[in-house]
């Protein structure tokens, strides 16, 4: 009995549609804070690329070249890491969840079995999410003659778990000789970076709403 009751509240949240996102009322404009994610970490390498560092040095690189830029434009930036350290999942959502007027931005590195797969892709799992997902991959497709996959629903952990505007980006195939070959310099990754910033700020016109807008 009093395990029940004490399911109620959960099976509440698991009942109602999207009650757990998004209070009522903040719509997906309102962040002024960005959690970046680069994805895996530590132990966890992510995909291995045919050459050269992998997935989770790659993120780390990205996210660490577009915190700035965001700054630049008005932005509070939160990384979810800042090292080659493991974070775990539910650790990454923690951060999105404990800001309320944040946007949650995860990047990642694609590999495929097929070496020929290529292109870049966002995903989303609320679809309230899908415009931030689009801002972005418009702006990072072609950036380095990689073309788009498309916006995509997934319910990747990082965003069925966030309460928060989130999209998990993947910028690319490291398993794919040419766009790893891209992805493994950093001049490439300073212009995905600030496609990425440029993507994020779309929604406010290339700036951070003023306080108390
Ligand atoms: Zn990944």
């Amino acid at each position: 009995m009093i395990h029940s009751l004490r399911l109620l509240p959960l099976l509440a949240v698991l009942l109602l549609p999207g009650c757990a996102l998004f209070e009522e009322g903040a719509g997906l404009s309102d962040f002024r804070t960005v959690v970046l994610d680069p994805g895996h970490g530590g132990y966890d390498h992510g995909a291995k690329a045919v050459r050269g560092l992998d997935e989770k040095m790659l993120t780390l690189d990205v996210a660490r070249r577009v915190k700035p830029l965001l700054e630049a434009r008005g932005y509070h930036v939160v990384m979810t890491r800042t090292t080659d350290v493991f974070i775990p999942l539910g650790g990454r959502t923690g951060i999105s969840n404990a800001h309320p007027d944040a946007a949650f931005v995860s990047i990642h590195c694609n590999w495929a079995n097929r070496r020929s797969a290529n292109g870049v892709e966002a995903y989303y799992f609320n679809p309230r999410s899908a415009p931030l997902a689009a801002n972005i991959l418009r702006e990072i497709a072609g950036c380095y003659g990689s073309h788009s996959r498309g916006v995509k629903f997934a319910r990747y952990y990082v965003l069925h778990h966030n309460e928060r505007p989130a999209t998990l980006l993947e910028i690319g195939f490291i398993s794919n000789g040419k766009e790893n070959a891209s992805l493994q310099d950093p001049a490439v990754r300073q212009r995905i970076a600030e496609k990425v910033a440029v993507g994020i700020s779309k929604i406010h016109g290339g700036h951070a709403p003023a306080l108390g807008s």
